[in-house]
């Protein structure tokens, strides 16, 4: 596409934002020019927050299904649109609403913890949501020794070690996350002996055991902004080199040789954002008593975000 047919793409989402109240979220794994329009990125707390408390009328929600479900879940009298509805998240899929009840069937009196990286019908299953910035924080409020956890098996374990408890977890995981390797991020490191490593919690755990920090998105940024080192290897998805680069541009990054880009957050490009903002659709409406139920489950972790 010429650099007229963009500018001239960009200027009439302006215009149509603008005409329909509208407000453009998006996540941080974005197409950068998706996130460049954007009003607001961040990570799936932060926009749930934003979704929350904005006073838009219309909100386009540049991510994946289930993000868009949880925007629709806090704010069900705004029109939450999808600009592709195809923008599923494998990790949400590996697990239904009926799996979550067979799982309190087998372990009858456990409270479940289902990070937010999952489909609304499984959310009002659930006891908790979390994010995997405040996971942790969310297993230690709860008073019960035994946590069942979905649906990621990776940040499962990394609650486990961090706060003692036995976690049951569902054996699900991301497959962008869960496919860097240890030896790729060893031989990054062996190659920029300067430089850090800072992983998000839904990478393996032998990656996690190499990781100066271990952080949600959110956190990789604040652990950017804050090293003194000027070279930092980032374990999670390429996306977030638009925002790293913006707010260090005096340090240098570095991704998984092996690739660490997810699919499905790519889908949504700036053509089907203004196709979206015209004809107000697709939207994620989540059925009412679904959506009821889900609510608990993420005002509880929204309130310890
Ligand atoms: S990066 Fe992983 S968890 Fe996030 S949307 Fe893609 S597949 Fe799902």
């Amino acid at each position: 596409m010429s650099e007229e047919a963009v500018s001239d793409i960009i200027r009439e989402i302006l215009e149509l934002k603008g005409e329909r109240e509208a407000v453009i979220l998006a996540h941080n794994y974005q197409r950068a020019d998706v996130q460049e329009i954007a009003d607001f990125r961040g990570d799936s707390l932060g926009l749930a927050r934003l979704a929350a408390s904005t006073d838009a009328k219309v909100i386009v929600f540049c991510g994946v299904f289930f993000m868009a479900e949880t925007a629709n879940i806090l704010s069900p009298d705004k029109i939450t649109l999808l600009p592709d509805l195809d923008a599923g998240c494998p990790l949400a899929d590996t697990i239904r609403a009926e799996d979550v009840r067979k799982l309190r069937e087998e372990n009858p009196g456990v409270p479940v913890v289902t990070y937010v990286n999952s489909s609304a019908a499984v959310k009002a299953e659930s006891d908790f949501c979390c994010t995997s910035g405040n996971a942790v924080e969310v297993v230690r409020s709860v008073s019960s020794e035994r946590i069942i956890f979905t649906p990621d098996r990776n940040l499962g374990e990394y609650v486990r070690k961090a706060t003692g408890k036995e976690i049951i977890a569902w054996d699900g995981c991301c497959p962008v996350h869960d496919r860097i390797t240890a030896d790729e991020i060893g031989e990054l490191l062996d190659r920029h002996p300067g430089a850090v490593f800072v992983a998000h919690p839904e990478c393996r755990p032998e990656v996690l055991r190499l990781a100066h920090e271990v952080a949600s998105t959110e956190g990789i940024y604040g652990f950017a902004n804050r090293t003194a080192a000027r070279e930092i290897i980032v374990g999670s998805e390429e996306g977030m080199l638009f925002r790293l680069r913006r707010e260090n541009p005096d340090k240098t990054f570095y991704f998984p040789p092996g690739g660490s880009l997810c699919p499905n957050m790519k889908l949504i490009t700036l053509k089907k954002v203004l196709r979206s903002l015209r004809g107000l659709e697709p939207r994620v409406e989540v059925p009412e008593d679904t959506r009821v139920r889900a609510l608990r489950a993420v005002e509880r972790m929204i309130s310890l975000g």
